[in-house]
């Protein structure tokens, strides 16, 4: 009997399935805290359930479902895994240091079907979405990883700007935050777990009416529909007119700040012009906005673009200073191993291809 990973319930829904097979509420806490504060990775370390309910948990689901196949790390301690689910699928999971803590940027599809022109995961289209427990298992397997090098550190920060379009596999994201987030757990403050969409408007509506009340970002990358659509597929089903309104939706209901995502691509969106017609386009969010400058991490596959140039970048950025726009430039990590999202996973299944 195939088993699922038990990182895919949440709480409650753990305790409603103890409680069928007879086993007190308290139970669901006991193996909550062996799951998330003292992270086991098999039933019998659960040390205080008794012999029946291990064997209960064990009939029933595993613990661990993905194994780590390939790891990198970079001087400035980023360390990028490779994880093998199930079907033999590769997903790319990243761990990265900042001076507030760690984060851990996870994936939630196998590929993408979005086709953003610029990305190396979108080169691979979408085999299939990712169940809940495989994402929560990422943020496990990564703080498994820390345990074991017993610097007592934990994950702080969770992104969900891994392979695949998270507003596509809405639900299983939705179920895998709650569990993240949940004080009892893993505890990640809502405040710290980031969603990042390419701008499905129309899921927008849906995760404001969630009240998660975790961050959102939205890639933009350009301040007109012409160019938007050159770079992003998904601005034709989605044009910025439709984007910009679920936006304004999204932050009367959540009255949260929202961050538009904004890769800088040499001669083709950095002029003057550009920065001038963002600030205009955004100008009336401004106070619930913040722009992050993205510099581009080359990828193989697709050498039309090229970085902006440092100058470019400083310019577009005092631009938007200049009109009161809250933005900034993101710093770099892992630049000494494959940074852009999908890279190693397609060197991998290149590699895979070749060697078969
Ligand atoms: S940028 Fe994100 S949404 Fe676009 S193709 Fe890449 S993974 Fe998919």
């Amino acid at each position: 009997m195939h088993k699922e990973s038990i990182y895919g319930l949440t709480l409650d829904q753990l305790t409603s399935w103890l409680i069928e097979y007879g086993h007190k509420k308290s139970r669901a806490v006991q193996v909550w805290d062996w799951l998330y504060r003292k992270r086991v990775t098999c039933f019998p370390e659960m040390r205080d359930v008794n012999k029946e309910g291990l064997q209960l948990l064990a009939d029933h689901w595993v613990i661990q479902s993905i194994e780590e196949d390939y790891r990198q790390e970079s001087v400035d301690g980023t360390v990028k895994f490779l994880f093998k689910l199930k079907d033999d699928n590769l997903i790319e999971t990243v761990l990265m240091r900042h001076k507030f803590g760690l984060s851990v940027c996870v994936t939630t599809q196998v590929g993408c079907n979005m086709g953003c022109s610029f990305c190396a995961s979108g080169l691979m289209t979408k085999k299939r979405d990712l169940t809940s427990a495989e994402i929560v298992e990422q943020v496990m397997k990564v703080q498994h990883h820390l345990d074991q090098a017993k610097q007592d550190e934990r994950v702080s920060h969770v992104v969900v700007m891994g392979i695949g379009e998270p507003f596509d596999n809405i639900n299983n994201v939705v179920n895998a935050l709650r569990i993240i987030k949940d004080h009892k757990g893993l505890a990640i403050a809502e405040k710290r777990i980031t969603v990042s969409t390419s701008g499905l408007a129309d899921k927008i509506y849906d995760f404001a009416d969630y009240n998660l009340h975790v961050n959102l970002a939205i890639s933009l990358h350009a301040p007109t529909n012409k160019l938007r659509t050159r770079i992003m597929k998904i601005n034709r089903v989605f044009p910025i007119e439709e984007l910009m309104r679920a936006i304004d939706y999204y932050l009367k209901k959540t009255n949260r700040r929202i961050t538009l995502e904004y890769i800088l691509l040499k001669d083709l969106n950095d002029s003057r012009e550009q920065a001038l017609q963002l600030a205009a386009l955004i100008s009336d969010k401004r106070q619930l906005t913040n722009v992050n400058l993205i510099p581009y991490n080359p990828v193989d596959e697709h050498n039309q673009y090229q970085r902006s140039e440092q100058e470019s970048m400083l310019k577009f950025y005092d631009i938007l200073k200049k009109h009161d726009i809250n933005c900034s430039i993101r710093l770099e990590h892992g630049t000494d191993i494959d940074a852009a999202c999908g890279q190693l996973r397609c060197k991998q299944i290149k590699s895979d291809q070749t060697n078969r």
